[in-house]
């Protein structure tokens, strides 16, 4: 039994490629925990969308022609406050301007830090055969070194996520692994099972998702997702 879908979006609803404020928006629409964040046109907005927040601050740039947001230099982590995030946002944009001078950039996402033990990346793809698939592994810059991916026909349960994950490299460290405390297993397959069902949902548009990375928390913290991209055909 794969219960009933938790979501509420509509394909109708999304085109072209949403960047991740759009993307996060209909992850916490399936119930997926991802951290708050506001958008800002510019760095003295930026500094005044984090007094809605709280502390510490990331900023990210949001431009259609940036996916590596890091590569380009377009995520500032650890910002304690509201001045840093402005200093932030202005450094960003003479480094953008500089290193990115054709890029188109929206704004800046302002956006709350989160801390976990481990990073994981959570997806889901169209196999033109087959449907939607929902794949789960290790995350974060690790993702194409480890090459440790699971993938399943969505949509799954949280049960049969739980079962993905055990057969992960990474399970060790999910489940404790000699002395290090075990992580919230149960918080991360509910979130691959809720990613599953919207690959699910949006049907024939449905393209491509990724939430990389996931930040899972120690047993009964959570987990939470703070990057994400979702592409609608
Ligand atoms: P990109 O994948 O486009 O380079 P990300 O948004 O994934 O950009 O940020 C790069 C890295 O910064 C992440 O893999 C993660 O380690 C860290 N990071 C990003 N956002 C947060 C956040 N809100 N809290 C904690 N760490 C973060
Ligand atoms: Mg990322």
């Amino acid at each position: 039994d794969k219960g009933g879908s938790p979501g509420k979006t509509s394909a109708e609803a999304l085109s072209g490629a949403l960047d991740e404020a759009r993307a996060k928006a209909v992850l916490a629409d399936y119930g997926v925990p991802v951290n708050r964040g506001v958008v800002a046109p510019d760095a003295a907005a930026a500094g005044k969308a984090a007094a809605g927040l709280k502390a510490p601050f990331v900023v990210k740039v949001v431009s259609p022609d940036i996916v590596h947001k890091s590569d380009a230099g377009g995520v500032a982590l650890n910002l304690g406050d509201a001045q840093a995030v402005e200093a932030a946002v202005a450094a960003m944009a003479a480094r953008l301007a500089a290193g990115h001078p054709k890029a188109v950039i929206e704004g800046y996402l302002v956006q709350e830090m989160v801390s976990g033990e481990l990073e994981m990346f959570v997806g889901a793809r169209r196999d033109p055969l087959f449907g939607p698939v929902v794949m789960v592994g290790a995350g974060g810059v690790l993702v194409e070194l480890l090459k440790d991916v699971a993938v399943r026909l969505a949509p799954v349960s949280p049960a049969e996520a739980r079962e993905m994950l055990l057969g992960l490299r990474v399970a060790p460290l999910l489940k404790g692994f000699r002395g290090s405390a075990p992580l919230d297993l149960g918080a991360l397959a509910d979130a691959v099972s809720r990613v599953s069902w919207l690959a699910h949902d949006l049907g024939d548009r449905f393209g491509e998702l990724d939430v990389n990375p996931v930040l899972v928390g120690k047993a009964g913290q959570g987990c939470t997702g703070v990057d994400a991209r979702l592409l609608m055909n």
